[in-house]
């Protein structure tokens, strides 16, 4: 069975909701995103209160070359997004001081519902055994580290994959879900120990993405994979959309990396870039919003554009999937 696993390859239209279903209104349905959208809106005013008082605010750098040149670009839900003007980075600044984000955050959790639906689990299985293929070591004893791992699903199908598997953890129900599964709970990050080391849509959230960086460097063996997965900002649907783009989200997701600049901060940190490409069309959002529709809207027809097969080959997708080597 494992066998089998490790060598049916995996397409990554498989794990693409919009194209699983033909449909954007669907995908958001049956998925528990349209629950979680309208329940995250409501947070928004409060988020909004509280990054204008000048006690929550924390100031950056450009997070990649450390200039502090910068041109705004908008205003999302009440944070600013500046795009360096070095290195192109966009970021939010200034964001809430990490202590008032996480204890706002412990009160909205919303996304978890869609984290649990049976749907969206059959499609992150496929994502994840995508990821795993091209991190896929020959090695009789190899150990991995998810990094932000929640309830472990990741690491549900890297067991299957022959990893002996670890998770970084900090939410105390995840942790109980953790144990329960028999995983490894490591959130000190130990040297030298790690053949791979993935990050799952959570480096986008990290206000300081060097300070990890180089944690996971020296969590890695030397030559040790690192698999990163981050919003895309320049994918297809965030140039057009723009500020309209559900990647910018205001509070959460403070850093917006394109092929570029992930680039240049995996080389900063050591690590030797060996794959970059998109996953995730997103091209219902485009069509629909083409045709002056939402989410929501009856779904729209495909223009060539869109097609899934141009995205990916120009780097367009809404996530960039980045496989990393430690030097
Ligand atoms: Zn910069």
């Amino acid at each position: 069975m494992n066998n089998f696993l490790s060598k049916k390859k995996i397409h990554k239209d498989s794990f693409d909701g919009y194209l699983k279903f033909k449909s954007l209104k669907k995908f958001y349905k049956i998925t528990g995103r349209k629950k979680h959208v309208q329940t995250a809106g409501k947070n928004t005013e409060k988020l909004k209160a509280l990054i204008k008082k000048k006690s929550n605010q924390e100031f950056r750098n450009c997070q990649v070359c450390n200039s502090r040149q910068k041109k705004f670009l908008f205003d999302k839900n009440g944070f600013i997004h500046v795009k360096c003007k070095a290195c192109g980075f966009v970021y939010v600044n200034p964001i809430l001081k990490p202590k008032v984000q996480e204890r706002t955050l412990k009160k909205e959790n919303s996304y978890i519902n869609v984290l649990k639906n049976k749907v969206n689990i059959q499609l992150d299985n496929f994502r994840f055994r995508y990821g795993l293929q091209k991190i896929n070591i020959n090695k009789k004893k190899k150990r991995i580290l998810d990094f932000g791992t929640g309830y472990g699903l990741f690491l549900d199908n890297a067991k299957k994959y022959n990893w002996d598997c670890f998770g970084y953890e900090i939410n105390k129900d995840c942790m109980k879900i953790l144990q329960n599964k028999k995983i490894n709970i490591d959130n000190s990050f130990k040297k030298n120990f790690y053949d791979a080391i993935t990050l799952w849509l959570v480096f986008e959230h990290v206000p300081y993405p060097n300070k990890l960086l180089s944690k996971i460097y020296l969590s890695l063996k030397k030559g040790g994979k690192l698999l990163i997965n981050v919003p895309n900002v320049n994918s297809l649907s965030s140039l057009i959309l723009k500020d309209k783009c559900t990647m910018f989200s205001g509070s959460q997701h403070v850093n917006h990396f394109s092929d570029k600049s992930l680039k240049m901060i995996l080389n900063k940190n050591n690590f030797r870039l060996k794959s970059m490409e998109t996953i995730i069309s997103d091209a219902g959002t485009v069509l629909n919003y083409l045709n002056y529709g939402n989410t929501f809207s009856k779904d729209s027809k495909k223009l060539s554009f869109t097609d899934p097969k141009f995205i990916h080959k120009h780097k367009l997708g809404y996530t960039l999937l980045a496989i990393a080597e430690k030097k």
